[in-house]
This record gives structure tokens, C-alpha cells and sequence, in this order.
């Protein structure tokens, strides 16, 4: 096996010196109160905690602690939560010593790579977080194409390292997503319909199990768990670094937004449809259902060519002609850009819910359910394109099942005050009923779905995952996520 550990904390390329708890006052402030697995209270007593911090190379952060209230922090603030202890890891060996300790206390573990959950996964009340915020470290070899990845890594870090030589991957469509939940998950972005989903593009990884064990995971090397972290999420371990497959990629590309008067809707969902089936593989569109800054309904097509930019307008003139834009903005656009277009602040001010599934077309039905949608400033539907070389591959060379999709759609509401938050969730749900029935299933980085649903999302995939969930973390350590229990459990 190839030793690639990632022992520096490296912050953007600047040193990032971790405080440490060791005997310092903080270990005096005794017992800690913590939950178990089961659910469970439980105390961690100083003197174990003074013991996990020894040999520790990052930090283990206390609720005493004044930087505790920033690094319980995740993206969506709807999940206000308290850990009892976050191990904020330097290297794959402290990754290694926080899982043993989760297990000698029994205790519930959340895993943090980018904190970009929807759901909230990477953090819970009373339990360990493993944080792997401070993991940020890409290495790219050009002459192999390859792009070593820590795994607090975020979508603009492997995008920055590897644009400089002309070089990309598949990586979300937001800045600041992590790599670690987007690649373990799935994957989609503006490449994924020409170079298949960030899991496609993964040469190898390396994973702590849930016995604490380091494993190197590769089509040669524990081929069945390389199978299973591709789309099982972070089922199987806590993956400490990932090596993908980079790919020659122009800074130039096209970019583009044309919104149209809500009325056209039909007309943009056919042409969609069509150039999604047709189109080159090089043009990927999106489309949102969203409301103007007056309150206006608006169908608006998102775009990315990331081919040669000058048949960007040839690509692009069917959506001009087919109805008159109500705004309508395209051109030449550096890659760069494009990936930061979407951005809001790291670590949201504002509650975000989202219900999503994957559709594989505009049938009529699902065509009447949109036209039935009323967009507002709070809610809106954004459908990415998850057509193309995702298609390529057959559902059962990984876990990822869900391949034959044409969008994955998305019902999202985003809002500033915790009053309305029961309101904006009942009409989220409200409108997603009347749009589930039309979905294949559910992205499951997307996903909060009863878990009870989470087999149907897998398909033929199911049965094998729960077995090697038996194998590699039986007790189901691991489970927050979109959760594989193990067979038998
Ligand atoms: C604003 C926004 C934009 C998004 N855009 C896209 C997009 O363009 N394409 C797309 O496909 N998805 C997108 N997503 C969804 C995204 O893929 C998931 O939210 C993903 O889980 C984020 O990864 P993370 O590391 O930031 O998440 P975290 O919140 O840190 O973790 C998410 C899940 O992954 C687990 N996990 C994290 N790191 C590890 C690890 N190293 N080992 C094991 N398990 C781990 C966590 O335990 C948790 O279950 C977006 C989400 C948001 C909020």
C-alpha cells in the first residue's frame, strides 16, 4: 500500500497552529456530559479525556472551550447542536484514535468534512464530532492527472489546485461544499454530465473503519469497500483522503442565466428536455422555478458549456428564440467564476430545508405539478442536470444506483427568521407531495427521508451495502447519514 498521509494543517496554504487540550485548565473542568449510541447519558471522565489528547496532533475542543461555539458550527443553522466533544483531527492517525475513542465510551459520532449537510449530519447533541475541518491539503500530480485530496477539503480548494494546470474534476456547483460528503454520496456538477459523478472519479481513498483500522480502498485494494463508499455516504468509515482522476479543462468556458415570464414554463421544460437528450455532453443546464426581486414567477436556465466557448451562442440561440427572455445574460466566463457564482457566506446565516428527488423526465404529470408551483422569495425549485457520462456507468459498478435521471429537483426554502420556519417546511412538503410521485428516488446527499425509504434508493445495490455495513461497521457507528443498517440489525 502507497503511504500518503496528510499530517499538515494547512488552512489555504497558511499554518494553522491547533491548540491543544492536554493538562490545561479546560481538562479541570471534569466529567463531560455525553449520550451513547443507544441514546443513552453517559460522563466521559477528565482523565480519559487528558488520555485522547495525548499523541493528539490537532484539537479536542470542549464546551469550556472559546472556540467551542464556532466549531459546533455547520452550514444550515437549523441544526443548532451541542456535541459533548469535537475531535478536530490533523491527520489520518487522530482520525483513527477518535473513532477508538467512540468506541471505548460507546459514544455517537458525527463526522464533519465540509459541514454542508442539509440535513444537518455532521453534527449531533452530545455526541463526538469528528472534525476534519482543518484537513484542507490538495496535492495535484499533473503528469499522472491525479489530485490527492484531504478530506476537510472543499469544492474551491481541489478547483484552485488543479485550474492552475488546466486540470479539473467533477465538484459540486458551491465554493464551500466539502469533497468528502459530495464524493462519498455521489456528486453532481457542472462536469458530471461529461465526466460523470466526483465518485466516478475516484481512484482510490483512505478510510478508518469502525474497528479504528486505516485502509487503503482501490479497485485492487478492498475492492468491495472502494465499491461502497462510491454513493454509500459515510456509511462504511471516515475517509481521510481521496485521489481522483483529473481530467484537461479550459479556465474559459461559457456561462449563462435566461429567465423567462413563468408563463413559457411548458415551452422551457420541452427544450430543456431536448437538449438535455441531444446536446453535447460539454453543455450542462440547470433550471430554476424562482421568483423576481418583484415577486414575479420566473423559469430560468442556468448554463455551463465547458467546451469550446465560441459554440457557446450556437448552443444557446434555441433558448433565445424560443420565447422572449425576461432577463438574459451569456458569454465567455472563466470556469473559476462560474463555480463561485452561487455562493453565499461560509457557515449560513439563513435556515435552510430542501425535499429533492431524482426525475428522469418532464412527464405530464410532473409538467402540471410545476405549472402548479408558486415560487417566493423564500421558496423555490432548482432542478441540476444529472444526465450524460453519470449514464455511463451501470448502476451496480458502484453503490450509486440512481444513474438513468435526467435533473435531480429540488424543492428549497431559504429564510431569515426561526418564526416562519413551520410555515416554509409545511409548503415545501406541500408542494413535494404533489411532486414525489414523479421522482426515481432520492439523492441521498440530499436527502432527510424516513430511513425506512432509504432501500428503495439504493435498488439492487441495498442488500450488498447492508451486508458490508455488517462487515465494516456492525454496530452502526456510523449513522448519521443517509443510513445503510447493517443485515441482521
Ligand atoms: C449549498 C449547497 C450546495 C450543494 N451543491 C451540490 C452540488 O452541486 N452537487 C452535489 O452533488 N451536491 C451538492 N450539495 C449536497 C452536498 O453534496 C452534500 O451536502 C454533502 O454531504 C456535503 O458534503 P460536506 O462534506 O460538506 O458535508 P458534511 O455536512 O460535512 O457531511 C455530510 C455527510 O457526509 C459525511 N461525511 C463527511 N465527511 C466525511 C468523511 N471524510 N468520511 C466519512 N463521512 C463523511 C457526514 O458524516 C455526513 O453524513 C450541496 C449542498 C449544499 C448545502
Amino acid at each position: 500500500m502507497r503511504r500518503r498521509e496528510f499530517c499538515s494543517v494547512t488552512l489555504l496554504g497558511g499554518a494553522l497552529a491547533l491548540p491543544r487540550l492536554g493538562s490545561s485548565a479546560e481538562a479541570a473542568t471534569g466529567d463531560i456530559a455525553a449520550i451513547r449510541l443507544s441514546g443513552a447519558a453517559t460522563t466521559i471522565g477528565s482523565k480519559e479525556l487528558v488520555e485522547f489528547t495525548r499523541g493528539f496532533r490537532g484539537a479536542v475542543i470542549l464546551p469550556a472551550s472559546g472556540e467551542y461555539e464556532q466549531a459546533r458550527r455547520v452550514w444550515n443553522p437549523m441544526h443548532d447542536r451541542r456535541p459533548a466533544v469535537i475531535a478536530r483531527c490533523a491527520d489520518a492517525n487522530d482520525v483513527s484514535r477518535a473513532v477508538k475513542f467512540a468506541r471505548q465510551h460507546d459514544l455517537l459520532v458525527a463526522v464533519r468534512g465540509g459541514g454542508h449537510s442539509f440535513p444537518g449530519y455532521s453534527t449531533c447533541d452530545g455526541g463526538l464530532m469528528i472534525d476534519l475541518s482543518a484537513m484542507r491539503e490538495v496535492r495535484v500530480d499533473a503528469a499522472r492527472r491525479t489530485a490527492l485530496v484531504a478530506p476537510g477539503a472543499w469544492v474551491s480548494d481541489v478547483d484552485t489546485a488543479t485550474g492552475k494546470l488546466g486540470l479539473a474534476t467533477t465538484m459540486g456547483q458551491i465554493s464551500d461544499t466539502g469533497v468528502a460528503g459530495l464524493t462519498l454520496g455521489g456528486g453532481y456538477g457542472w462536469l458530471s454530465r461529461r465526466l460523470g459523478l466526483a465518485c466516478d472519479n475516484l481512484l482510490s481513498a483512505d478510510v478508518v473503519t469502525a474497528d479504528g483500522q486505516l485502509r487503503h480502498v482501490s479497485a485492487s485494494e478492498h475492492p468491495d469497500l472502494f465499491w461502497a463508499i462510491r454513493g454509500g455516504g459515510g456509511n462504511f468509515g471516515v475517509a481521510t483522503s481521496f485521489e481522483y482522476r483529473l481530467h484537461e479543462q479550459s479556465p474559459r468556458v461559457y456561462a449563462a442565466y435566461i429567465a423567462y415570464p413563468f408563463a413559457h414554463l411548458r415551452e422551457i421544460l420541452e427544450l430543456f428536455q431536448e437538449t438535455t437528450a441531444r446536446g453535447p455532453r460539454e453543455l450542462s443546464l440547470d433550471l430554476s422555478i424562482e421568483a423576481a426581486d418583484d415577486g414575479a414567477p420566473l423559469v430560468a436556465v442556468y448554463g455551463c458549456h465547458s467546451g469550446d466557448p465560441g459554440q457557446g451562442p450556437a448552443l444557446l440561440a434555441p433558448f433565445e428564440r424560443i420565447a422572449k427572455p425576461y432577463q438574459s445574460v451569456h458569454g465567455p466566463d472563466t470556469y473559476e467564476r462560474v463555480q463561485h457564482q452561487s455562493d453565499g457566506p461560509h457557515l449560513s446565516k439563513s435556515f435552510h430545508y430542501l425535499k429533492a428527488g431524482l426525475v428522469a423526465e418532464f412527464t405530464p404529470g410532473l409538467v402540471e405539478a410545476l405549472r402548479a408551483f408558486a415560487p417566493s422569495r423564500e421558496v423555490f425549485v432548482y432542478m441540476q442536470n444529472a444526465s450524460g457520462a453519470v449514464s455511463d456507468v451501470s448502476p451496480t459498478a458502484t453503490a450509486y444506483w440512481n444513474r438513468k435521471a435526467m435533473v435531480n429537483l429540488m424543492v428549497m426554502g431559504t429564510w431569515r427568521n426561526a418564526a416562519d420556519t413551520e410555515r416554509i417546511r409545511a409548503a415545501i412538503r406541500a408542494t413535494w407531495e404533489k411532486i414525489e410521485p414523479f421522482s426515481l428516488g432520492f439523492y441521498s446527499n440530499l436527502s432527510d427521508a424516513d430511513p425506512s425509504r432509504t432501500g428503495r434508493n439504493f435498488g439492487d445495490n441495498y442488500a450488498r451495502l447492508t451486508d458490508l455495513k455488517r462487515k465494516y461497521d456492525p454496530g452502526n457507528r456510523f449513522r448519521l447519514n443517509s443510513n445503510i443498517p447493517p443485515r441482521g440489525a
